[in-house]
């Protein structure tokens, strides 16, 4: 398919001003190879195969699309549609960019995949894949991050990944990223720092959309299926933003489908609270790219919040930063109690308990539901299932 938002990046990693590689020549060098590795190895039956195979048996895509008739009756006006992420092996669609990461890692002969991590989420979807592939692992991770996410920490124990605490500075994710690339670095030819979403330098935002558009071209042909026609609106969350452009991607040359990204307002966008990257944020660079960033005088990243621990991040993938500029995508944002309202609604006439990222496109959905007619038809993205927020979600509010 020939379109102009399809033939991006460009071959230096751009999507029009952002992305890029803003890293030493050192460095650049490594990327380059990766990206020529990529497109070398991705074009093969054999890596195409083996991906495909593990997507249908190992993931259990395809993920299926739900009519959720109940919340639609609930809310009154246009009918909402899921895509059940939330199902696949591991509960969310991260694990659609690990797999693809941790076999372009054994196409490539390397040693070890690399990753920091900071609620944990990351780090287990890569732990499991590497685990799959039968590739060495290891995770970076801040030390007050191990004593708040139990569950996670001992679920990367099980699956055999090498978890490293770390002990310095915040001992939160900012400072797992350090040391996890100063340990890339001591072999940056035979290790893979294995990203999370799609930010970082040239060729990860290109790598990481094109394992996540699986998501896309499965919504698309199954919308059209059952419905004989697109939907009106697609929506997901965006915190580095991979979920959302896995869902976009597909539909992007769809010009009658409206595409909404939805960033957290945390406590409210005029507070300090929130981590609403493309609402407020202004150009900068961060992890080796530009983008939006939430960022002060100094060009240094700010602190950012919100209850979904998967979205608080003061930068934004850099093809969401194209999308916005041209308006293909509208950028909205949801505040924690919209989002809490959302998880309990959802479980509560559906019996789907969404994770709280995932909360944020679902409230999206359920606030402009109720101002379109009964004809229109919204497709969230639901990029993960609740369980790991159930504890957090239920102390909360006093259940
Ligand atoms: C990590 C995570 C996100 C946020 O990451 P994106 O790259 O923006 O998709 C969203 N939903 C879930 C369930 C996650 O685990």
């Amino acid at each position: 398919m020939s379109h102009q938002f399809l033939e991006m990046p460009d071959k230096d990693g751009y999507f029009g001003e952002y992305g890029g590689q803003i890293v030493p020549p050192e460095l650049k060098a490594i990327m380059d190879q990766i990206s020529v590795a990529y497109e070398e190895v991705r074009q093969t039956q054999a890596f195409q195969d083996e991906l495909a195979d593990l997507y249908t048996h190992y993931v259990g895509r395809p993920s299926p699309l739900f009519f959720a008739r109940r919340l639609t009756e609930r809310q009154g006006g246009a009918r909402i549609f899921l895509k059940r992420e939330d199902l696949n092996h591991t509960g969310a669609h991260k694990i659609n960019h690990c797999l693809g990461q941790a076999l372009l890692a054994k196409y490539m002969g390397k040693t070890k995949v690399l990753a920091e991590t900071g609620a944990g989420q990351h780090g287990v979807a890569l732990a499991t894949a590497c685990a799959l592939v039968g590739i060495p692992c290891e995770i970076h991770m801040g030390e007050i991050d191990i004593a708040k996410e139990h569950p996670n920490v001992t679920k990367m124990r099980i699956l055999g990944c090498n978890l490293v605490p770390v002990s310095r500075g915040t001992r939160t994710l900012k400072d797992a990223v350090d040391s996890a690339f100063e340990e890339y670095l001591k072999d940056p030819v035979n290790f893979l720092y294995a990203i999370g979403s799609v930010v970082g330098p040239h060729p990860f935002p290109k790598m990481v959309r094109d394992f996540q558009s699986i998501i896309g071209q499965e919504a698309r042909a199954q919308f059209l299926e059952r419905e004989g026609k697109l939907p009106d609106v697609v929506t997901a969350c965006v915190g580095g933003g991979s979920n959302a452009i896995g869902m976009f991607t597909e539909f992007l040359p769809d010009e009658g489908v409206k595409l909404v990204g939805i960033e957290p307002a945390g406590l409210g966008l005029d507070t300090p609270d929130h981590a609403a990257t493309l609402t407020l944020g202004t150009k900068g660079a961060l992890h080796g790219f530009k983008c939006y960033t939430l960022q002060d005088d100094k060009g240094e990243p700010l602190p950012v919040y919100s209850i979904a621990s998967g979205l608080d991040y003061p930068g934004v993938g850099p093809q969401h930063c194209y999308l916005k500029d041209v308006g293909r995508v509208q950028y909205e944002a949801i505040t924690d109690d919209e989002c809490l309202d959302a998880f309990m609604t959802l479980s509560r006439v559906e019996g789907i308990l969404p994770a709280l990222e995932s909360s944020h496109a679902v409230a999206y959905a359920m606030k402009i539901a109720k101002t379109m007619p009964a004809d229109k038809t919204i497709l969230v993205n639901l990029s993960g299932r609740g369980d790991k927020d159930a504890d957090f979600v239920a102390n909360k509010l006093g259940l």
